[in-house]
């Protein structure tokens, strides 16, 4: 899977301007049991680098395209970071390798509930888990060092920029449902502005709830 994952970066590298890596997310990606996190019978097909299908309409995305969002977190040890779509909890666990502590918001219960047993009983002790809709952050915690989104959104939700702490990165799929999307790097600047990058065309399942009805 390490190896697919490295040919993908090698092949999208003039689109993201990543060479390779940090070896930090290839580690975290090389540590973190991939077959937990999908369901038994999906198993066999844990290490290939492809999404596979989780229930209730929802996908586990390709690790390739976790390992890139991870990387264009660029998180520090000491990081507070918030996902936006637990899924499997998956990249949760990824991301709980690398900063201090990960929460997670999921709008389907029953996969966060899942996801939160998962990652319990892999010893994942810094990853929280809540059912809600992510659309409004989760403002108990924030300010954020990191926010990810890993459903698409037509709009980065206004309360989510608000939640990252100045210095921050957003990562977010933004763009029309069912269509591609540009994987989009958002950054708040020291005085609160922001800057937007887009790094590649990508499918992800839509953000659902709010952003909706707006
Ligand atoms: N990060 C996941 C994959 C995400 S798939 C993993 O590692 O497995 C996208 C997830 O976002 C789905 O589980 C979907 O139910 C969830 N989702 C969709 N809209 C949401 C919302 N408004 N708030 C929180 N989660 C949402």
């Amino acid at each position: 899977m390490l190896r697919e994952i490295e040919q993908e970066v090698a092949y999208t590298r003039s689109m993201t301007g990543r060479q390779s890596l940090d070896d930090r997310v290839m580690a975290a990606m090389e540590a973190v049991p991939r077959h937990q996190f999908v369901p038994v019978g999906a198993r066999a097909q844990a290490y290939y680098n492809g999404p596979l299908s989780i229930g209730h309409g929802q996908t586990i995305s390709q690790p390739y395209i976790v390992a890139l969002m991870t990387d264009l977190l660029e998180t520090a040890a000491d990081d507070v970071v918030l996902e936006v779509g637990t899924g499997s909890g998956y990249q949760a666990a990824v991301l709980s390798r690398l900063v201090r502590q990960v929460y997670s918001l999921e709008i389907v219960e029953a996969l966060s509930e899942r996801a939160a047993d998962v990652l319990a009983r892999l010893g994942y002790s810094n990853v929280e888990c809540r059912a809600g809709d992510g659309y409004h952050g989760w403002p108990e915690h924030a300010p954020f060092d990191g926010i990810l989104v890993t459903a698409a959104t037509p709009v980065i939700p206004p309360p989510l920029v608000a939640q990252l702490k100045p210095g921050g990165r957003l990562v977010a799929p933004v763009g029309q449902p069912y269509s591609s999307q540009e994987l989009t790097v958002l950054e708040k600047l020291a005085g609160g502005k922001t800057t937007v990058r887009d790094i590649l065309a990508v499918v992800f399942v839509p953000l659902t709830g709010e952003v909706e009805r707006r």
